[in-house]
């Protein structure tokens, strides 16, 4: 029987996992090689070097089924993990259905998101191997507050491009990172060629993920050594961090005497989704259990929805590595949504494997939908969630809709995987009818899709 009398799940310190969880010896089939752009052949460990340290590359890579998380970066975790686990009470009762909904929270990290799960990890590798200056990208600048936070606790100096329209949306998220000690540029800049040949074609570009990638890429690929990069999404070795979410949330929903019909989670380049979702595709696989899991994403960059799962370039430029992932095609540039963090033209390549095979669904939504179940959320719950976490409260709004249509009990847990307090000009705009839908742009994606690769 599930409790009926608690609304939050708490861990102690001494139960927070010790091991980041890795989903590769629980997938269908195994991963695809990660292909050299040049020759097209299986890139190694030592192709990576220059980018990152060999410690995440061997993480990128591994096989193993638990890969252990350092004490100093337990150490870390404690002050804001484990993180809560709520049965959303309230919330159930405005939408009068049969439906349990539970949400993890990742709000509570001191940058505000689940992205220091990661950032933590990455600085503290980084460190390791010497390591004194990191260059990163940044959308809505959640990835770049959390990598500027933990730069600040390990001594790290921390460089970020930044894309434009998130810039000029969300001046507070570049205070933050400033206050942490980072150096910020708006992306495209006239830094580095990849900015400026976008500059060139289209000098009010408003940026995109790919060109800040490219941007980054590039600085470290002409620093002569001096500097390392990091991404904050996609890569393997980032959504194992992130595991750590689902990890507790099993022994959390354990706590509830309960277990979820479906997983939701919002998808932009996949970690959060991986972090709530990938433990219990583990449980499922092993126990033969039926869980759904959602993965729900903008309808203006909707990679799992309408995205062909090809070779393509994580950048917009065409200098990283080619990897089998969904794709928009690497040089679209998503309209200027308010879910900056979900403007990405692919897709973590083990989310995109394990849609290909069916294990997960995907749905996509337009952006005045998310910010209706925002709203609903924050009136019911009083937390008022980022553009980019709306759309896994939309996500769960349906599942639990659709139980009480069928009139049938579902358990739902989703991730609630950060606050929206950086995002209020966003709310302003939606409060005062000033934020509009932008149709799928499908001819724009056609196009963009036509100038991938070939493999
Ligand atoms: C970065 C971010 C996302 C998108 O990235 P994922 O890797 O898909 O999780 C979503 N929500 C928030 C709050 C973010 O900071």
């Amino acid at each position: 029987m599930p409790d009926t009398r608690h609304t939050k799940y708490l861990l102690s310190e001494d139960e927070m996992p010790k091991t980041w969880y890795n989903v590769v010896p629980d997938l269908p089939r195994p991963p695809e090689p990660v292909l050299h752009p040049g020759t097209k052949q299986p890139v190694g460990p030592g192709d990576l070097a220059p980018l990152f340290p060999m410690a995440l590359i061997l993480q990128e890579v591994s096989g193993d089924q638990y890969i252990e998380i350092p004490e100093a970066v337990r150490d870390i975790y404690k002050q804001w993990r484990p993180s809560p686990l709520f049965r959303a009470r309230r919330l159930e009762k405005a939408l009068d259905t049969p439906a349990r909904i539970y949400y993890k929270y990742e709000g509570v990290s001191p940058a505000g998101s689940h992205k220091p799960n990661t950032a933590v990890p990455q600085a503290y590798y980084n460190k390791q191997e010497g390591v004194t200056k990191i260059i990163t990208e940044t959308g809505a600048g959640q990835w770049g507050s959390s990598l500027a936070m933990a730069g600040a606790m390990f001594g790290i100096e921390i460089e970020v491009f930044m894309v434009k329209v998130s810039y000029n949306q969300k001046p507070y998220r570049r205070s933050m990172m400033q206050a942490y000690g980072a150096s910020v540029h708006a992306s495209p800049s006239d830094l580095t060629q990849a900015g400026r040949a976008i500059l060139a074609q289209d000098p009010d570009s408003t940026g995109s993920l790919g060109i800040a990638i490219s941007e980054a890429v590039e600085m470290v690929a002409t620093s002569g050594g001096k500097a390392k990069y990091s991404l904050g999404s996609v890569l393997n070795h980032v959504l194992l961090h992130q595991t750590i979410i689902g990890q507790e949330a099993l022994l959390q929903m354990a706590q509830a005497d309960d277990y979820p019909d479906v997983v939701v989670g919002c998808t932009g380049g996949g970690s959060n989704f991986a972090g709530i979702s990938f433990p219990f595709i583990g449980e499922a696989r092993k126990k033969g259990l039926n869980t759904r899991f959602v993965a729900a994403e903008p309808m203006s960059c909707p990679s799992l929805t309408k995205g062909v799962y090809a070779y393509d370039f994580g950048d917009t430029l065409g200098m990283t590595p080619l990897v089998k992932m969904h794709t928009l095609g690497h040089d679209f540039i998503p309209p200027g949504i308010h879910a900056g963090g979900l403007r990405y033209h692919g897709m973590s390549p083990l989310i995109s494997l394990l849609h290909d095979a069916g294990v997960i669904e995907a749905k996509a939504y337009h952006q005045t939908s998310i910010f209706e179940a925002n709203l609903l959320f924050g009136k019911t719950e009083g937390i008022l969630p980022a553009p980019e976490a709306g759309h896994a409260v939309k996500g769960a709004l349906d599942e639990a809709l659709q139980a009480k249509e069928e009139g049938k009990e579902r358990v739902i847990l989703f991730n609630l995987c950060g606050h929206g307090h950086f995002d209020m000009a966003a709310y302003d705009a939606y409060l005062s009818g000033k934020l509009e839908d932008y149709e799928y742009p499908a001819e724009a994606v056609a196009a963009a899709q036509a100038r991938m690769p070939v493999v």
